[in-house]
């Protein structure tokens, strides 16, 4: 089943167009990446997706729903969320208050306080820290601790946007086997934006190619791999 479906879209800032007319899908239970070089758009169509950036054209469609344009909060309410560049994770706050700001738009507490316990179990590397500073892990935990965060919002789709850069070898076979588990732990989809072309063909079954804002080449993960 199609989940997510962005047709036609075109974004920008200001009078800058960045995106032309970008179309792709995203299915169920599955793990597809954007590859492209740096300043292609990719990270403008994740935030565009979820709505931070505004669209000029085009549709963004999820599970049947019609949310161009509508605001962050209404799609991580649907279940669409981004996990941005840079962990970006509040430094004075600790591992689990970090933890619990990610399910900001959920409802259900219990459940909530649950799903702490569950990040910890999936993120072994978070495991003994709930009650440390975000500000005092290393880079590899931040990072782990803002997908862990995407994930806390039960999301139906996880947008990553260069969840590997500036890992150590070790710690992106670690986020190898994250994206692998993502599927199956929480049943999401992944939407994965990578400079790291090995680590996304690994994962990712389908993919696109950017260039200069457009969508130039689609296909299976063989496909793409004989073309880079
Ligand atoms: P990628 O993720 O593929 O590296 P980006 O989407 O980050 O590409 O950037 C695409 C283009 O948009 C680049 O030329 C970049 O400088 C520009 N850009 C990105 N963010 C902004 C912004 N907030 N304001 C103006 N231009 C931006
Ligand atoms: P990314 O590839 O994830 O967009 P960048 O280094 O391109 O990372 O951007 C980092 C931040 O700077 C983002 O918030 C982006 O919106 C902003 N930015 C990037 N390019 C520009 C630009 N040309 N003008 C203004 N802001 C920009």
């Amino acid at each position: 089943m199609t989940l997510l479906s962005i047709s036609d879209v075109t974004t920008g800032y200001g009078p800058t167009v960045v995106n032309r007319n970008v179309s792709l899908t995203l299915q169920e239970n599955e793990v597809i990446t954007i590859l492209g070089p740096n300043g292609a758009g990719k990270s403008t169509l994740l935030r565009t997706i979820v709505g931070l950036v505004k669209p000029r054209g085009g549709t963004v469609i999820f599970n049947g729903e019609d949310l161009t344009g509508r605001t962050p909060d209404i799609l991580a309410k649907r279940g669409v969320v981004l996990v941005p560049e840079g962990r970006r994770i509040f430094a004075e706050m600790t591992v689990g208050e970090n933890l619990r700001l990610g399910a900001y738009a959920r409802t259900d507490t219990e459940a909530i306080e649950a799903d702490v316990g569950t990040m910890e179990a999936f993120f072994p590397i978070l495991a003994t820290k709930r009650h440390q500073k975000g500000g005092s892990l290393s880079g590899g935990q931040q990072q782990m601790l803002a997908i862990a965060r995407g994930l806390m919002a039960r999301p139906r789709v996880l947008l990553l946007d260069e969840p590997s850069l500036g890992l150590s070898p070790l710690l992106v076979k670690e986020i190898q086997a994250i994206i692998l588990g993502i599927g199956k732990q929480f049943g999401a989809s992944v939407l994965l934006v990578e400079q790291n072309a090995g680590l996304a063909l690994s994962v990712a079954t389908r993919g696109y190619l950017m260039q200069n804002g457009r969508i130039v080449t689609s296909g299976p993960i063989a496909e793409l791999k004989d073309m880079s």
